[in-house]
């Protein structure tokens, strides 16, 4: 089995196939990747990590392909937007080559993204989106798209067995702590007693995933006999202010709120209608965000502040 790239959600879907006993080859050029989140493994003969640019091809040997290798954050996918859609076009296409070489089946990590700024609430996965080609988010949703294409061209013209979700915001143990995305950033911020930057009027509205409901998701497509593809989130709904308030009621009542400018072609509102996975994944989360946040913040508070002092804040 192979997973592109380990590090925030990658890592722990490692951990659930090691656990089950699978052969486990992880590849990731560490763009935002830490190694420290797979380092458990090393040292165990079913587990094997490769540092490789998913934009290089690569001959390997396994039966099935998890691809997520590519920047979430649109801090980090803005950092370098051509090596992002090289990411998604190139590094797709290897990862499709290698899949048609072997015979394994391969699965795509693909984006509620692939909705851009959506005119039709909630997303079902039949909705086309509302996309700018050539905006500053436009690197990851196109080339999601792209890589949408490009998995179903080679499931019809070489008979690859391919999957493909649609994954919402998803937070939890594990995500970059500086990594520009909402949850992190407010997180974060309560921690070290910053205020919450809020963007724009804070009215715009996100549904957040916990990290083993999405693994969960992901496992099942991969076993499962549909293609997708499916849309993988919370349908739970929160405005940033609605999100800045679980985060004063989890951490510190009394963390100030800061508005910021927003960023361009904000999308203005995004939920999964989640039917299809339900019924043909037998699929839906568990973990409501009031539950989930506090897993995250245990270990972001770990990660700032160190173990000992963890103990006393
Ligand atoms: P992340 O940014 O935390 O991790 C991405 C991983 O990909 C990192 O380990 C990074 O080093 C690696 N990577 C990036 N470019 C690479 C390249 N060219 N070659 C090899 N490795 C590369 O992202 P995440 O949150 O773990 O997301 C995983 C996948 O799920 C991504 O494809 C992302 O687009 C998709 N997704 C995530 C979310 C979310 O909210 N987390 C939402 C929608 C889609
Ligand atoms: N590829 C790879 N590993 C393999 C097989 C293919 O990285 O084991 C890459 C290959 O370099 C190519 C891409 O996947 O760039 C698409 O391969 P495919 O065989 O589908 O197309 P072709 O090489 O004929 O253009
Ligand atoms: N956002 C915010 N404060 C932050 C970071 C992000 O208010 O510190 C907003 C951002 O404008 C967007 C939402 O939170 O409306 C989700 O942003 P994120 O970068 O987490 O993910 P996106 O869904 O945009 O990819």
């Amino acid at each position: 089995m192979l997973v592109a790239a380990a590090i925030f959600v990658g890592s722990h879907l490692v951990d659930r196939l090691v656990a089950r006993g699978d052969s486990v080859i992880v590849v990731d050029n560490l763009f935002t990747g830490r190694k420290e989140n797979v380092m458990h493994h090393f040292g165990n003969p079913n587990f094997e990590m490769i540092r490789h640019d998913v934009v290089e091809p690569i001959l390997l040997e396994v039966d099935q392909i998890y691809h997520l290798a590519c920047p979430a954050s649109p801090v980090h996918y803005k950092y370098n937007p051509v090596k992002t859609i090289k990411t998604n076009v190139v590094g797709t296409l290897n990862m499709l080559g290698l899949a048609k070489r072997i015979g394994a089946r391969f699965l795509l990590t693909s984006t509620s993204e692939v909705y851009g700024d959506p005119l039709q609430h909630p997303q079902v996965e039949t909705y086309w989106g509302n996309v700018n080609p050539i905006g500053v988010r436009s690197c990851y949703d196109e080339g999601k798209r792209t890589a949408e294409t490009l998995t179903m061209d080679y499931h019809r013209g070489a008979n690859l067995e391919v999957r493909i979700a649609r994954i919402f915001n998803t937070y939890g143990p594990r995500m970059c702590i500086d990594d520009g995305r909402v949850v992190s950033n407010f997180v974060a911020q309560a921690l070290r007693k910053e205020p919450l930057t809020v963007y724009g009027d804070g009215k715009q509205t996100r549904s957040f995933q916990y990290v083993s409901d999405l693994v969960e998701g992901l496992m099942r497509l991969m076993e499962g006999d549909h293609i997708g593809p499916f849309n993988l989130g919370n349908p739970g709904e929160f405005t940033m202010l609605e999100l800045a308030k679980v985060v004063q009621d989890t951490i510190d009542p009394n963390a100030r709120i800061e508005f910021r400018e927003n960023t361009q072609d904000d999308p203005h509102k995004r939920k999964p209608d989640i039917t299809k996975a339900k019924e043909q994944l037998g699929w839906e989360p568990k973990i409501a965000l009031r539950d989930g946040l506090p897993l995250m913040v245990t270990d972001f508070r770990k990660r700032i502040f160190g173990d000992q002092d963890s103990a006393t804040t």
